[in-house]
């Protein structure tokens, strides 16, 4: 027979179920599936069988030639000091809100009643557990975020042409080009602008109220400051007017918070008289992307009746999300707003001092970090960080998980503020990788 000699060492390939078996194949096939793990395997078979590479090299060149996740995101260490990161996602979910996450991945009792098992109403739970935050609050309602929030409220009690009266010195853009006033007249109402960019009176706003008027917007100006010679009507002026007074708070603080006196919250803002109150899920409150809407029950059911709430509606990973957050430990960005100075130099001396006896030009500082766009501008929260030669930088973002510190007069900044203690290792590994 023209057989292959018993030396063949083509004889010698692993069988494809044997190399799927390789420990980090057979993780590969948990995330890519199957069919594509089995087809770089049998690629790499056929490479050992035309001689190209040895037999033992399969498993290798299997996992050489496996594509790369072409996941948009990778993992982030937030080491800026911004406690609400737009660019990096925002809040960071809570533990419990990650574990509600992968349960309602599945089938959930979302929509359904098990004890009855009949349907019921959607996210009860997550808006009962806003509700509950909230006791000032007549009803709640979640859409997408805080943009859909303010597009419901406008569409449908002003979207048949009426005026939302609202102050120069609060027509904010929220980021990437998008402008609240654009976002509101897109629903078809019209805007009446008050007073000027620095200063507003409350005879601006009643000069401008009539029969047209279908409620006065107050906008948190959340991601700017405007110093000097300025004045803003404040929401209980503002409620005695006899309109319906909308706030959007941005920042979704539920109840006022000690370090961040002058940042408005969902529970003073409807004491004070406003009808309704919008918020986002994922700045200060910590939780996923929505948009939060408290107020008097009758508005809040006209919103939540209106045909595009469908269109705004939430799905069921974000009101597990959102529940786990509002019921369950303080998330990440709760806890470093709350972070006492102390710890923080400890941390930050600490890894200082590792580093350092490891040759690497590593000084603990301390520092100033920040809430961010999310909210409370000109706020600044003392922090400690680990100061580092600048080039760091760019070699700690391409790791993974990435690091992304802050630059400041010619050294890489890692802030502890922004960082879970739990992360330390973490982030002393990555100082480590990028050095060796
Ligand atoms: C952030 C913010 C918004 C936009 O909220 P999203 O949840 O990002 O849609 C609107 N208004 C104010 C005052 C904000 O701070």
């Amino acid at each position: 027979m023209a057989g292959e000699p018993d030396d063949d060492p083509r004889r010698r390939i692993p069988r494809t179920d044997a190399v799927l078996a390789h420990p980090r194949l057979a993780e590969a096939e948990r995330v890519l599936g199957r069919a594509v793990v089995k087809s770089v395997v049998v690629t790499a078979q056929q490479r050992a069988r035309a001689g190209e590479i040895a037999p033992d090299e399969v498993p290798g060149a299997a996992l050489a030639a496996l594509p790369t996740l072409a996941s948009s995101s990778c993992a982030v260490l937030n080491a800026t000091g911004v406690l609400v990161h737009t660019n990096l996602g925002r809040a960071p979910l809570s533990r419990a809100a990650l574990d509600a996450v992968m349960t309602s991945g599945g089938n959930t009792d979302v929509e359904f009643d098990l004890t009855t098992g009949t349907r019921a109403r959607r996210g009860r739970g997550a808006l009962a557990a806003l509700a509950d935050a909230v006791p000032s609050a007549g009803d709640v309602h979640v859409v997408n975020n805080n943009a859909a929030a303010l597009l419901l409220c406008a569409l449908a009690l002003a979207g048949d042409g009426g005026e939302i009266v609202v102050s120069r010195g609060e027509l904010v853009e929220i980021g990437d080009g998008f402008r609240i006033p654009d976002l509101l007249a897109s629903t078809g109402a019209r805007l009446r602008e008050v007073g000027t960019t620095n200063r507003t009176h409350l005879a601006d706003y009643a000069e401008a109220i009539g029969p047209a008027t279908a409620f006065v917007l107050k906008v948190h100006p959340s991601n700017f400051l405007v110093t000097g010679f300025t004045s803003e009507v404040a929401v209980p002026e503002l409620a005695g007017l006899g309109v319906p007074i909308v706030a959007d708070i941005g920042s979704g603080l539920l109840a006022p918070h000690p370090a961040l006196p002058d940042e408005p919250d969902a529970d003073t803002a409807l004491r004070e008289g406003a009808r309704l109150v919008t918020a986002s899920g994922d700045k200060l409150l910590g939780g996923p992307q929505a948009g939060l809407l408290l107020g008097d029950a009758d508005l809040v059911q006209r919103l939540r009746r209106h045909p595009a709430a469908r269109a705004l509606r939430v799905d069921k990973l974000t009101l597990a999300a959102l529940e786990a957050t509002l019921r369950g430990p303080a998330p990440p960005v709760r806890a470093a707003l709350d972070a006492d100075l102390p710890p923080l130099l400890d941390r930050a001396a600490r890894l200082a001092d590792r580093l350092a006896a490891e040759g690497v030009d590593a000084v603990p500082v301390e520092s100033a970090a920040a809430v961010g766009g999310g909210g409370a501008p000109g706020v600044r929260l003392p922090s400690a960080a680990v100061s580092l030669p600048e080039d760091y930088a760019a070699a700690l973002r391409a790791g993974d998980p990435a690091v992304v510190g802050r630059i400041e007069r010619g050294r890489c900044l890692l802030d502890l503020r922004t960082v879970a203690e739990d992360s330390d290792e973490q982030l002393l590994e990555a100082v480590r990788r990028c050095t060796s």
